[in-house]
C-alpha cells in the first residue's frame, strides 16, 4: 500500500472548538508518553490497556477514535525515543510541542467534490474545514483509485493521506541508467537500436547549499553573544534552504521520471548505501550535503506511485571501471576517463554505462543488450554541449535533455 500526504491549506481560521480539540490531544499524547515510559510499552495496544480509563475520565467528552489515535501518536513518539536511547543517546523524556491531531480514516469526512471537511468534535458537536482545492489538490481529489488515510489536523494546514495499491511495473522497453552526481544526473538511454546519452542538470543545488552554508556560518560568528537567537535564525535558514533544495529536486524527479514513463524504460541508479569516500574533509562536507539520497528517494517512491520500474545496483567502482576491456583504474581525474585499452568517455558517462552493464549481468534490465562500444562516438558527441540544460527552465533546473 502507497501512501502520499498532501497539504491542503484552510479557507478560514480554525474554529476555535477545533482548536481546544487539538490541545486536548496534545495533552492526552503527552500524557499517554509518561504512562507509556512508565509501564515500559509503546504499542497502542499496549497504551489503550495501560492509560485508556484514566484518560476517558480526564476527557469524558472526546470522541473516543481520537483518543485511540493520540495512543498511537504517542507510541510512534515512544518507538523513536527507544531507538535513540538504545543508540546511548541522552535524551529527555519526549513531549509533543506542536499543536496537531490525527483522526484515523474511520474519525472523519471528507467531501471530495468540495473539499469540506467534517470534524466529530464530541458526541453532538462537529466541526467543518474548508479547503483551499487547487488543480493539484483536484488531481488527488477526483482520482477514485486513491482512497482516503489518516488526517492530520495542524493550526494553518490539514494533511490527508491518500492511500492506494502498488501498481505493478511495466514491462521495459528501454532502459535508462544514471550516475549521480554533484551538479547533474548522467546517463544513457538504451533500447532498441537507439542509444542516446542523457543529463538532467542542476547546478542550482550545490550553490543554493554553499550559500545557505555560508550564510550561516556569518550568522554564528554575528550571534555569538547569543545562542538563543543564533539557534533560531539558524534553524529558520535550514527551513529555507531544505524548502527550495526539496523543491528544485522534486522538479528533476518528475521531469526524469516523465521522461521514462513517456519511453517506458526503466531506471537504474546506483545504490547508495553505505557509500563512503575518502577525500577532504571539505569535499566530504559538501559530498554529504548534496541530497543524492533524498533524490534518489523522491525518484523511487513517484516511480512507484506510477508503476515505473527502479532498478538499484552496487555503484562499487562504477566510476573507475572500463567498460570494454574491465581494467579499474586508480586515479579518477578529469572529466573524461581513458583507459589504456583506447577506450575514453566522459566521465560520468562512464559510470553510468558500467551501472547498466551491472544491471543487465545480473538480468535486472530485462532482456536487453547492449554493447558499449557502438555507442562511443554518439556520446562524444553528445555531452558538454554549452548551456544544453540551463537555458530552458529560467530556475535552472532543466529537465532530462535529450540531445540526438
Ligand atoms: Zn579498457
Amino acid at each position: 500500500m502507497l501512501v502520499k500526504g498532501v497539504v491542503f491549506c484552510l479557507e478560514s481560521d480554525l474554529p476555535s472548538e477545533a482548536r481546544f480539540l487539538l490541545k486536548d490531544f496534545r495533552l492526552a499524547v503527552n500524557n499517554s508518553i509518561r504512562a507509556g515510559l512508565q509501564a515500559r510499552v509503546t504499542s497502542r495496544n499496549a497504551l489503550v490497556g495501560v492509560a485508556y480509563k484514566d484518560f476517558r475520565h480526564e476527557h469524558p467528552r472526546m470522541y473516543a477514535k481520537h483518543l485511540v489515535s493520540a495512543f498511537e501518536v504517542a507510541g510512534s513518539v515512544l518507538k523513536n525515543h527507544r531507538r535513540r536511547v538504545r543508540k546511548g543517546a541522552t535524551c529527555r523524556i519526549p513531549f509533543v510541542k506542536r499543536l496537531m491531531m490525527k483522526a484515523e480514516n474511520q474519525a472523519y469526512k471528507l467531501d471530495r467534490r468540495s473539499g469540506v471537511i467534517d470534524l466529530p468534535i464530541r458526541a453532538g458537536c462537529h466541526v467543518e474545514l474548508r479547503l483551499v482545492v487547487s488543480q493539484y489538490h483536484r488531481k488527488y481529489l477526483d482520482d477514485m483509485s486513491l482512497s482516503l488515510g489518516s488526517l492530520t489536523v495542524l493550526p494553518d494546514r490539514v494533511i490527508v493521506a491518500f492511500r492506494k495499491d502498488a501498481p505493478k511495473p511495466y514491462v521495459p522497453d528501454s532502459v535508462i541508467s544514471l550516475d549521480t552526481n554533484e551538479r547533474s544526473l548522467d546517463g544513457l538511454l538504451v533500447g532498441g537500436d537507439v542509444a542516446k546519452a542523457v543529463k538532467a542538470d542542476f547546478p542550482d543545488i550545490a550553490i543554493i547549499q554553499q550559500r545557505h552554508h555560508d550564510r550561516r556560518k556569518r550568522l554564528q560568528k554575528k550571534k555569538a553573544h547569543d545562542r538563543r537567537t543564533s539557534r533560531n535564525l539558524c534553524r529558520r535558514e535550514g527551513a529555507r534552504e531544505h524548502r527550495r533544495i526539496d523543491y528544485r529536486l522534486h522538479q528533476v524527479a518528475n521531469s526524469v521520471l516523465k521522461f521514462a514513463e513517456d519511453r517506458r524504460s526503466a531506471i537504474v541508479l546506483e545504490d547508495l548505501k553505505g557509500f563512503k569516500s575518502k577525500r577532504s574533509k571539505e569535499v566530504n562536507r559538501r559530498m554529504s550535503m548534496w541530497p543524492r539520497r533524498r533524490l534518489h528517494q523522491i525518484i523511487e517512491y513517484k516511480a512507484q506511485w506510477k508503476g515505473i520500474p527502479v532498478v538499484k545496483v552496487d555503484p562499487r567502482n562504477s566510476s573507475r571501471t572500463c567498460p570494454i576491456c574491465g581494467r579499474i583504474q586508480y586515479s579518477r581525474m578529469g572529466t573524461e576517463f581513458k583507459c589504456e585499452c583506447g577506450w575514453h568517455m566522459d566521465r560520468h558517462i562512464n559510470a553510468s554505462l558500467n551501472l547498466l552493464q551491472t544491471a543487465i549481468s545480473k538480468g535486472m534490465a530485462g532482456g536487453l543488450r547492449f554493447s558499449p562500444g557502438a555507442f562511443q562516438h554518439d556520446a562524444m558527441m553528445i555531452l558538454y554541449e554549452p548551456a544544453m540544460a540551463a537555458r530552458s527552465e529560467p530556475n535552472g533546473t532543466s529537465g532530462v535533455a535529450e540531445v540526438t
